[in-house]
């Protein structure tokens, strides 16, 4: 199987977003897409070590703000690269509230919807929620986000280290050493030895 067929299928990116017991969280997603348009219904798979993950499961409510060309790397640090377990993520940013109560982020996004979870499938590392949208609202009219776009255009470049090392393809970490552990996590945004590359001399 060639794994790089993968990186092949496009996706857009979204600040998925819950609140539970006057908590708000959220994190970075690539896995909403619309199922159905009578109902408007959309899917979304989220990795269960998410603490999102368990609010939109106890809550079944959730926000997705859609990630425009205007978002900085600022907005995927802060939503991506930290959990809600310890810091909170409302704090210290622009957003808004729609009528179910739930954040939006406002910034860096070109349309909001909201949505009430109709089924769950439990995918083993995932669950997948399939939801109703119950509002949706279009901000302005930057293009969205693609992941192909966050990688050439949002993500810093790495700086080019003379060390031998290996570079995370996701938040652009570097590790310095000839070998990478298999079970080396970036520190940074948490994804797991298979994201890293090794850095071309
Ligand atoms: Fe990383």
């Amino acid at each position: 199987m060639d794994n790089k067929a993968f990186f092949k299928l496009s996706y857009g990116l979204f600040v998925v977003t819950a609140r539970e017991d006057g908590k708000d969280n959220g994190c970075i997603t690539n896995t909403v897409m619309q199922l159905t348009t009578t109902p408007n219904r959309i899917s979304l798979a989220v990795n269960k070590a998410n603490y999102t993950h368990g609010m939109i499961q106890r809550t079944g409510r959730f926000n997705v703000s859609i990630l425009s060309e205007s978002a900085t790397f600022e907005t995927f640090k802060h939503w991506g690269f930290q959990s809600g377990k310890d810091v909170d993520k409302a704090a210290g940013i622009t957003f808004s509230r729609s009528d179910n109560g739930i954040i939006y982020v406002t910034e860096g996004v070109n349309a909001v919807l909201s949505a009430k979870v109709e089924s769950m499938v439990d995918l083993g590392t995932h669950t997948l929620f399939i939801a109703e949208v119950t509002d949706a609202e279009s901000l302005n009219d930057t293009p969205s986000a693609t992941y192909a776009y966050y990688h050439k255009n949002i993500k810093p470049a790495p700086e080019r280290p003379k060390k031998k090392g290996w570079v995370c393809t996701i938040c652009g970490y570097i590790y310095e050493g000839e070998e990478l552990p298999p079970d080396f996590i970036c520190p940074l945004c948490k994804h797991p030895a298979s994201d890293f590359k090794p850095i071309e001399a």
